[in-house]
């Protein structure tokens, strides 16, 4: 049945494509009936419009190899506190899986990748005169960028002027101590210690001090996108620079805490969970 339907659909959105594909089976007289029926959908977190599966090619970074040659050297770095290391690093490292790097978007690093009319592939860190494999000099490079945290894997040396030898680098790589919130242990912390320990043979720091993130008195996260952040100035503004300062130390935990100025002061800070953190990454 798949194979009779035209090609006509291909590059056509999921709802677009649904409601010719129901009109070309009842003009062939093929549809029994159309009913509704429940099922788990995702929505995407920024837009809100569901998403829809897309096949494409990209490319993938071997982490294995990586992760098999820094496991012990980025377990020199520690987790204040340690409980998050198991879930965020350990773990994370045992059950390594390919790492999507290419993202179809406009800013970015661009990947050293390109192409000759016959479809050969050369890999390069400068732009090649010709293709690896025929020897070709119209080459195209490709458009994708590297997804984002692979550049901010880059950070801790890549700002200190890296890959040149510099004395910013000597004398400050590696650093003491990151701060970060949980959700980014997995995306950012990770990464940097895998780069730094890949590419400078150190990792780029040695304690990494987790903190909590300050929600809003719903328990969402603070985003423009929803507009329920707080304005640090007005706070300071009503209560005094000194107030908000000893406020958020007093706050700051390993769980994350929902604030607002409008509830009683028991409650204006209220811990998502009284135990154990929440789940790390
Ligand atoms: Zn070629």
């Amino acid at each position: 049945m798949i194979g009779a339907i035209p090609t006509e659909y291909v590059g056509l959105t999921e709802d677009e494509a649904a409601e010719r594909v129901v009109a070309w089976l009842r003009e062939h007289d093929q549809l029994e009936k159309r009913e509704s029926y429940r099922h788990a959908v995702g929505f995407c977190d920024r837009s809100g419009t569901r998403i829809q599966p897309l096949l494409s090619l990209q490319w993938w970074c071997d982490m294995e190899t990586m992760a098999k040659r820094d496991r012990g050297d980025r377990l020199r770095a520690r987790e204040v506190p340690s409980v998050c290391a198991r879930p965020c690093r350990i773990d994370w490292l045992k059950a390594i899986r390919p790492w999507n790097v290419s993202r179809q978007l406009w800013w970015g690093h661009q990947l050293p990748i390109w192409y000759c009319p016959d479809g050969h592939v050369t890999c390069a860190e400068t732009a090649p005169d010709a293709c690896a494999e025929c020897g070709k000099h119209e080459l195209t490079r490709d458009e994708d960028v590297l997804d984002t945290w692979f550049s901010s894997a880059l950070w801790p040396f890549a700002t200190l002027g890296w890959p040149d030898d510099t004395p910013e680098l000597r004398t400050f790589y590696p650093g003491d101590v990151n701060s970060t919130a949980r959700d980014i242990i997995f995306l950012w912390v990770n990464r940097m210690l895998m780069s730094g320990i890949e590419l400078m043979g150190d990792i780029p720091f040695h304690d990494v001090v987790i903190h909590s993130v300050i929600l809003d008195s719903e328990g969402r996260r603070m985003s423009k996108s929803k507009g329920n952040g707080i304005d640090p100035v007005e706070l300071i503004d009503a209560h005094g620079a000194d107030a908000m300062r000893y406020g958020l130390l007093k706050m700051s935990s390993t769980q994350d805490v929902r604030f607002s100025t409008g509830r009683s002061r028991k409650a204006a800070v209220s811990r998502t969970s009284s135990g154990t953190p929440a789940a790390c990454c």
